[in-house]
């Protein structure tokens, strides 16, 4: 199957260069009015880090998917009060997060980092709100679950007041290896991620386009998100390294993924760098099997596969890339093909847009999950333990 390319002109780069990824006006601007759409229930939701990158694609996304919401609040921390935001062509505050702002919240979209929804995660769901945390606070909590949509649905319905989205490579690569893995188990999963600034936050995104700047200017370039230069450069990804040489993000792979396939034995071993690209990860996937899995098999499942959109042009030399994925819901997979260095082995190579399904677009699709389950204002006895 072939993608249509994107024809790369100079505007294109300037767009994506100067644009603003994590400005949602425009896209609000096209979207219907929810009036129009709204379900028989609406919902009363708060984006705690509203004015983080992530913040910023969850109150696309709802407006997008026409999420039934009876009131929003935005939640930042109070760096941000004070600031306005536009959603649905309606001037909203960005308030101070505090105990008294979760009272009468259903659902609670948490984009603040880790330490920030330990402290409030527990607050909210005991307000009477269900929190979906795109941190790693509660990921490998047993009494919260870790859930892709395309993959396991049915473990949201399980949920004591906290269900947590995944890590975003974890998603990514989970939503293109699982529906082989469900046509024949995969053995052990080798992977190689080339992860772009942005996963890093809105701040980490404009360093690495001043520096880039700086650099183009004869200057030096400046790092104090990431420890050094990422402009014109790559690194191993910048988060703390345990005793057998793994980083947090590499160890997020492996012990999510298990989590999520609920294949606690599954062997997976992972190699995290940052690359100086604005948004979207990509990875290399090597695959083994206990019986060879061909490529054209591989193909026709992925090709039927949720979430994913196969982009593959041999004869182009034409397979995902990040410019491509980014804005885009699917997981780009393409470049799949047999390991000529085992028999049982398969290899794949996908692009996916980390701040979407790798984080907001998963969160708003667990939200709708819950909506379709009618498990949304179900989390205020339960919460109690969990990140306490
Ligand atoms: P970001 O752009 O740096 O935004 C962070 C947000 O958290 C901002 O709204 C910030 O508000 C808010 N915040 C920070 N400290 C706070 C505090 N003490 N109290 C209340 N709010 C506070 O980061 P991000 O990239 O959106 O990431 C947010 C979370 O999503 C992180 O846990 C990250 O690991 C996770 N995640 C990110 C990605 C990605 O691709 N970026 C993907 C998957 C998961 P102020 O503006 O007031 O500082």
């Amino acid at each position: 199957m072939t993608a249509q390319p994107v024809r790369l002109t100079s505007s294109y780069f300037t767009n994506l260069i100067s644009s603003n990824p994590f400005d949602i006006t425009n896209t609000i601007k096209h979207c219907h009015n929810l009036e129009d759409h709204r379900l028989p229930q609406s919902y009363r939701v708060a984006v705690l880090g509203a004015t983080g990158a992530v913040g910023a694609e969850l109150l696309t996304l709802l407006a997008e998917r026409h999420f039934p919401i009876a009131d929003l609040k935005l939640l930042a921390s109070p760096r941000s009060a004070g600031q306005t935001l536009t959603f649905q062509g309606e001037t909203l505050p960005v308030v101070a997060v505090d105990a008294a702002a979760f009272e009468s919240v259903d659902l609670v979209l948490a984009s603040a980092g880790g330490s920030v929804s330990k402290v409030w995660a527990p607050v909210a769901v005991a307000a009477g709100a269900v929190v979906i945390d795109n941190s790693s606070a509660f990921r490998m909590h047993p009494d919260v679950p870790l859930v892709v949509p395309e993959i396991n649905p049915e473990a949201a319905a399980a949920h004591q007041g906290i269900i947590a989205n995944p890590n975003c490579s974890t998603i990514l690569m989970n939503v293109a290896v699982y529906p082989l893995h469900q046509v024949q188990p995969v053995r052990r999963i080798v992977a190689a991620t080339y992860q772009s600034a942005s996963g890093a936050g809105a701040r980490a995104m404009e360093e690495v386009k001043a520096q880039t700047q700086a650099i183009l200017q004869g200057e030096a370039p400046i790092a104090e998100i990431f420890p050094y230069p990422l402009a014109f450069n790559l690194f191993p990804h910048n988060t703390p390294i345990n005793a057998q040489g793994y980083c947090e993000e590499e160890m997020k792979m492996v012990n999510e993924t298990r989590k999520i396939f609920g294949a606690p034995e599954l062997r997976i071993t992972a190699t995290c760098v940052r690359v100086p690209v604005l948004r979207a990860h990509s990875e290399m996937v090597n695959l083994e099997f206990e019986t060879p899995f061909d490529a054209p098999q591989a193909r026709e499942v992925l090709g039927q596969a949720p979430g994913v959109k196969l982009v593959e042009d041999w004869q182009a030399n034409h397979f995902p890339m990040p410019i491509e994925a980014s804005g885009r819901d699917e997981v780009l997979v393409g470049r799949i093909r047999r390991d000529i260095s085992h028999p049982c082995g398969l290899e794949l190579w996908l692009s996916g847009d980390q701040i979407r399904k790798g984080a907001a677009l998963n969160a708003v699709q667990i939200a709708e999950l819950l909506v379709a389950q009618d498990r949304l204002q179900s989390g205020k006895a339960a919460a109690i333990g969990v990140g306490q």
